[in-house]
């Protein structure tokens, strides 16, 4: 039998079987593990996003983290955010934090109020000009879009699993501030409906949900208790 075919589109001739080299010495084998594909695959697209957010900020005469805080202002309306929670948001030191709200304040894009909650500390909110610029810094990702469009649907979905346990890792490794997540929400039931596309319950809304509709930064979020949150996970993960 020929070991040779041709391929239909590339007219290459390609052989028919794989090989014959022993598992010890191909050197796919002996090149990283996939974990490492995976990481530099994130690395490209931090690097990405990182460049990304230079350029649009650059045209906005903003650096990236005066953009970042922009963004993060955005659905916390006259309530505002503390210096400190900006601060552990962005995983920025409190000068860095400060010096950037500093130059904000001067750009006449945030103002520092008297917090509605607590009048004797201050919050940080949007001035009518900086909402505009905000909408316009919360969609230096959108780029973004039309790689995760390539994806099918399905692989949509095992990819917003995948980067919700990494996410849930980190925070609690404490390498990144703890995102508004559905698995982490005292409203989250998961699982609730085993048989169904959309398994999971939000007792906010009272409505069910699946995994590709589960949330990384829900405005309504409200932080389950911890061993609540624990359980929670555990049986988000067991199905
Ligand atoms: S309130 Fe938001 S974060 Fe909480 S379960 Fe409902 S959709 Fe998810």
């Amino acid at each position: 039998m020929d070991s040779t075919q041709r391929d239909r589109n590339t007219e290459l001739t390609l052989p028919a079987e794989t090989p014959n080299i022993g598992v010890s010495e191909n050197p796919f084998d002996a090149s990283s593990a996939i974990e490492q594909h995976i990481l530099i695959g994130l690395e490209k697209i931090g690097l990405a996003l990182k460049s990304q957010s230079w350029q649009d900020a650059g045209q906005q005469g903003l650096t990236p983290t005066q953009g970042q805080i922009l963004a993060l202002l955005i659905d916390k309306g006259d309530a505002g955010m503390r210096l400190s929670e900006v601060a552990k948001h962005l995983a920025v030191t409190a000068a860095t934090a400060s010096d950037a709200v500093t130059s904000l304040v001067e750009k006449g894009l945030v103002q520092k109020t008297r917090s509605p909650q607590d009048r004797r500390a201050i919050a940080i909110t949007l001035t009518t000009q900086g909402q505009q610029t905000a909408t316009q810094t919360a969609s230096w990702s959108d780029f973004l879009l039309n790689t995760v469009n390539e994806l099918s649907e399905e692989e949509q979905v095992i990819f917003l699993r995948g980067l919700i346990k990494m996410i849930r890792k980190l925070q609690q490794q404490g390498q990144i501030s703890v995102a508004r997540m559905c698995v982490t929400c005292q409203f989250f039931q998961p699982n609730r409906y085993p048989r169904s596309d959309r398994p999971h319950h939000c007792a906010l809304v009272n409505a069910p949900f699946g995994d590709r509709h589960l949330r990384l930064n829900c405005a309504e979020h409200v932080a389950a208790d911890p061993e609540i949150a624990k359980q929670n996970w555990n049986f988000y993960l067991s199905k």
